[in-house]
């Protein structure tokens, strides 16, 4: 988790998330396959990477938190395109350590009947647990998808990138 406290603060820092409350400083996030998510406060804006090992470890509610500390009131969220369900076969055992801590919300399905990991409800039950209510997903599968990254799919090495930016 980063704070941006001016534009080019941080910028290529390792983090799971940035958050900043500068108009003008766009925050970025790049992944294939994991979920990109913007989170919109009231004057604050949060970008998130959001993998299985993520959703785990509580980044989502992290960013919420960090959020909340720079302003506080509701925030809104959009998911952008990931891997779904239907595409990403999953083990039971971390499937059913994600089930446990967030829900039946993340257990899918893939298109031949095994068990999967459904990411995006996955971050919408973290954020839902955080007090966001509102939640837009983009509803794009990153390996169906002939305009996205794949890392699973395709093994990509190359990434999208989810950019945010305050309007001054
Ligand atoms: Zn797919």
């Amino acid at each position: 988790m980063v704070v941006v406290e001016r534009p080019g603060d941080q910028a290529g820092a390792e983090a799971d998330a940035a958050v900043t409350v500068v108009p003008g400083a766009a925050l970025c996030v790049t992944v294939a396959d994991c979920a990109p998510v913007a989170l919109l406060g009231d004057g604050v804006l949060g970008v998130v990477h959001a993998g299985w090992r993520g959703l785990l470890a509580g980044v989502v509610d992290a960013a919420v938190e960090a959020l909340a500390a720079l302003g506080p009131g509701p925030v809104r969220a959009v998911i952008g395109p990931c891997i779904e369900a239907s595409c990403y076969e999953f083990g039971t055992h971390e499937l059913e350590a994600l089930v446990a801590d967030l829900g039946e919300e993340v257990r899918g399905c893939t298109a031949d009947g095994r068990p999967a990991l459904d990411l995006g409800g996955g971050v919408r039950a973290a954020l839902a647990r955080a007090g966001v209510d509102e939640c837009q997903r983009l509803d794009v599968c990153t390996a169906c998808s002939q305009e996205h990254w794949s890392y699973r799919h395709e093994r990509a090495g190359a990434r999208q990138a989810l950019v945010a930016c305050l309007v001054p």
